[in-house]
């Protein structure tokens, strides 16, 4: 527990001292050192300072400090004991070695009696006991793996923690912080798998999450991960969490590429340098794992500034910005509370770089003014004296550190070409001017037809498999709305969407396939100067791609994106993507409306006319809504790899996982609604169509129709529309409902029953011909029009619930949300209307 817990007159046994250095010094200092004992003289809540007694003398802390130290109380320590004697149940035949701490004293003669009973609380333990205790506890530190992109962090830990993760060679791949832990020589690792960062500004999400990680959850030691083959643009992350003042252990990574480049450094001299153990490692086979985490334990159980390799040094970014970082510094210290969070050396650092997020902080302290006139007046000289601004001076400041270190540690590059020489000569051919467009043109028509293509036939068979399941249960159950509840609400709403899963891991399948080799990048760089005229970046063309499949996973993978500007503009043209759940309404309507001749043409301009969209909206948003200046970044070409089939089809599932749970959450629900509000209130004695017409849905669809007029919706199709809110998917099913009394008729790919299409076409057309008052052959021509028109309003307007709260996750706000909702609605209206009236003219 936390010392801050304790009450007056208990007594505890520090476990550990967590917090930055300067201020775990400050505090180790006092005497609050591991393994002793310290007694609460003097608790009032919410009232500081707290009165300690430690090695024998009397110590006030704020609450707040005593937060940072953890202790193991007498009771804790029996606790610990008693689950240590239950886990060593099963083998407490067989004799222990005992060397575990903490037995010999206490009254653990015979552990069987510990099966289900706690220990008996009657005896005092001895102190002895209770120290062991506080050292077995601090046995468990907590890890960090912080370093650029694609640098191996998720490779270091999925080869210790066995986790399933994605190792991407995309950079960006590990968005989220993933946990898992790893037992070694003694002691427990909880790790923690940061996305990847190249500094800690905070110019990206990802760089002030790692940031406030660090900050907030202040880890024991951080393994800063480092690709040694391109060492010097690595060491410049390193640089700025010496300024935080973490507890680190260096891992140049990739050594085996260095090596076989023929790098030379003297890793043990730059170490010393830095005041930070460094070692080689090569995670892919997992050399110099072992050294690793010895060197993690060794650093964590060291005391600071007793070796050369564990020293906090200060990183000169000369005179004037010294003397700058000095006279901020010595406000910041005057601030109790922040002193025990921030190190004040890190801080002033970061105000001198014009940090935003930093300086929102400092602004709310009394000092403010004061603080941030140092920091003008210490830029503005540095500007006079320099003709370069203090952000730019502190970053040449720190690559003249890297470069001085490396030169003393007689870094040097072997035949660098080497290595490369593939990866050189693919990216000239991949991303060469003329042929890099085409090449990249023909994968994307590849990865498309087989999507397709492929995909069919697994759809055959869960088409089918979700039918049998229906009828088998169909035949089983009562009549009554249970039933009909189950197959046509249940079943039938997730079955329609469970078809598609087939061709979305096809899809993920190449994207994936194509981040891991690396090749994603280069597209993205092919990309990058058409995004750019769209307003956006290359990065923003993945999650673009991703769309099609479906726009959840999509809306997610935009968190590779720096920029936040581009990042929300990309999430709000993804629902412009058509994706897979749009399918069976193109393939139902284009079906009945057009000629087998025309039909791919029809799709085809879909899919277009929905990318075409998305580009005008992007450059819409990009110059009037969000407009601002986007951070530039640099655009990664890693080299290329061949991924294992571990990878690919981990990372495949990831994005189909979010599919599922789409199905399993919201269409779920969604398609009960759906289902009840076309069923309720339920007439047994009508047919199927005129019980939809009397049902809530058949009212809502009424009340709408007057806003469909300009587009020669009927309230049938407005019915459609409306159920589609909840899933695109539902639309074709709903329809099929609505006009056949049988939804059967949205099994696009049965073509072998012409009739169903041929049914549907009368059906709609006697429809729109009554409403234009027009013969049957005359209303011909308008149908097909209005059918396009649906289509396009399809493609366009709401996405689905699913997407509007992806969006509203990962923008952080409903704001959005609630935007993108609309926008893509008034669009679909707007589109619709004008192509339907414009046809109009050309048809009257
Ligand atoms: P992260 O972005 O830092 O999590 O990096 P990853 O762990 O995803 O690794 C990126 C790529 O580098 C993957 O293709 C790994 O297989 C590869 N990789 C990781 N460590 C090494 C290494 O020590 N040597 C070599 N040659 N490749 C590595
Ligand atoms: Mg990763």
């Amino acid at each position: 527990m936390k010392l801050s817990e304790l009450h007056t007159g208990e007594t505890g046994v520090i476990a550990k001292v967590t917090g930055h250095g300067g201020f775990r010094k400050r505090i180790v200092e006092m005497g609050f050192i591991k393994g002793q004992e310290v007694e609460v003289l003097l608790n009032a809540p919410l009232k500081d300072p707290v009165k300690y007694k430690v090695m024998g003398y009397e110590v006030s802390l704020r609450h707040s400090e005593a937060a940072l130290i953890e202790v193991v109380t007498e009771e804790e320590a029996r606790l610990m004991e008693a689950e240590e004697a239950r886990r060593q149940q099963p083998e407490a035949s067989a004799p222990s070695d005992g060397q575990a701490p903490g037995t010999a004293d206490t009254q653990v003669s015979d552990p069987a009696k510990h099966d289900d009973t706690p220990v008996t609380p009657a005896h005092h333990m001895s102190d002895t006991a209770l120290k062991a205790a506080a050292i077995n506890r601090s046995k468990v530190i907590n890890v960090a793996l912080v370093g650029n992109p694609n640098c191996g962090k998720t490779s270091l830990f999925n080869f210790v923690s066995g986790a399933h993760e994605n190792v991407g060679n995309y950079s960006g791949v590990t968005v989220d912080a993933k946990e898992g832990y790893v037992e070694r020589d003694g002691y427990k690792f909880n790790l923690v798998d940061l996305p990847g960062t190249y500094s800690l500004s905070a110019y990206s999400p990802e760089e002030l999450y790692v940031r406030k990680q660090l900050i907030e959850k202040s880890p024991d030691i951080v393994i800063n991960v480092i690709d040694a083959s391109n060492i010097e643009r690595n060491l410049y992350l390193t640089t700025q969490l010496i300024d935080m003042h973490v507890r680190m252990v260096v891992a140049l990574n990739m050594f085996d590429e260095t090596r076989k480049r023929g790098d030379n450094v003297n890793y043990q001299k730059l170490s010393e340098l830095f005041g930070v153990p460094m070692l080689p490692t090569v995670f892919t086979s997992g050399e110099g794992v072992d050294e690793l985490f010895r060197m993690v334990i060794k650093t964590y159980e060291a005391t600071e500034d007793n070796e050369p390799t564990f020293r906090h040094i200060h990183i000169n970014h000369g005179h004037e910005i010294e003397h700058g970082i000095a006279d901020i510094q010595e406000h910041l210290k005057q601030e109790p509370y922040l002193r025990e969070v921030y190190s004040t050396r890190f801080l002033a650092i970061k105000l001198l770089e014009k940090d935003k997020d930093v300086e929102d902080y400092i602004r709310t302290l009394p000092d403010a003014e004061e603080i941030l006139r140092h920091r003008d007046e210490t830029a503005a000289r540095v500007l006079e004296e320099t003709k370069i601004d203090a952000e730019t001076a502190v970053m040449d400041a720190k690559y003249g550190f890297i470069h001085g270190a490396l030169q003393e540690a007689s870094y040097s590059t072997g035949k660098k070409r080497d290595t490369y020489k593939i990866t050189h000569l693919l990216d000239s051919i991949l991303t060469n001017r003329l042929a890099g467009f085409p090449i990249f043109l023909i994968v994307l028509c590849v990865m498309f037809f087989a999507t397709f293509w492929l995909g069919q036939y697994p759809m055959d068979w869960i088409d089918a498999g979700v039918a049998w399941l229906g009828e088998e249960l169909g035949a089983l159950l009562p009549e009554g709305p249970v039933k009909a509840m189950l197959i046509d609400g249940v079943i039938g709403g997730v079955g329609s969407v469970i078809v598609f899963l087939p061709q979305i891991l096809i899809l993920y399948f190449f994207i994936s396939f194509m981040e891991d080799s690396g090749y994603m990048s280069r597209a993205a760089f092919i990309m990058d100067r058409i995004m750019h005229k769209m307003g956006l970046h290359g990065k923003s063309f993945i999650p673009l791609i991703m769309g099609f499949g479906c726009n959840v996973p999509a809306i997610m993978a935009t968190r590779t994106i720096e920029s936040r500007r581009s990042r929300l503009v990309t999430m709000l043209i993804l629902p412009m993507m058509s994706c897979e759940a749009r399918i069976p309404i193109y393939v139902l309507i284009v079906g009945t409306f057009f000629s087998l001749q025309v039909q791919w043409l029809v799709m085809m301009s879909l899919y277009a006319i929905g990318i075409l969209m998305a580009a005008i909206m992007s450059k819409l948003f990009t110059k009037v809504l969000i407009k601002g200046e986007d951070t530039p970044f640099v655009m990664e070409l890693p080299p290329y790899r061949f991924p294992t089939a571990k990878a690919v089809t981990r990372h495949t599932w990831e994005k189909g996982k979010q599919y599922l749970k789409k199905m399993g959450g919201i269409i779920l629900v969604a398609s009960i609604i759906v289902w009840a509000l076309g069923y309720f209130p339920h007439d047994d004695s009508l047919p199927a169509q005129q019980q939809q017409e009397q049902s809530y849905i058949g009212r809502i669809g009424k009340a709408v129709e007057p806003v469909f007029r300009p587009q020669g919706f009927n309230w049938k199709l407005d019915v459609g529309l409306f159920a589609g809110v909840a899933a695109k998917e539902v639309v074709a099913s709903t329809l099929g409902v609505i006009y056949a009394g049988d939804d059967t008729i949205a099994d696009g790919d049965d073509t072998a029953d012409m009739s169903k299409y041929e049914r549907l076409h009368h059906l709609i057309t006697t429809d729109i011909a009554q409403q234009h008052n027009l013969s049957l052959t005359a209303a011909a021509p308008i149908a097909t029009l209005t059918a396009y028109c649906f289509l396009l309003f399809v493609l366009l307007y709401f996405p689905c619930i699913a997407t509007i709260a992806a969006i509203k996750a990962e923008s952080g706000s409903w704001k959005w949300a609630f935007f993108a909702a609309c926008y893509t609605t008034v669009l679909a209206w707007g589109v619709s209307a004008l192509v339907f009236q414009i046809g109009m003219l050309f048809i009257g």
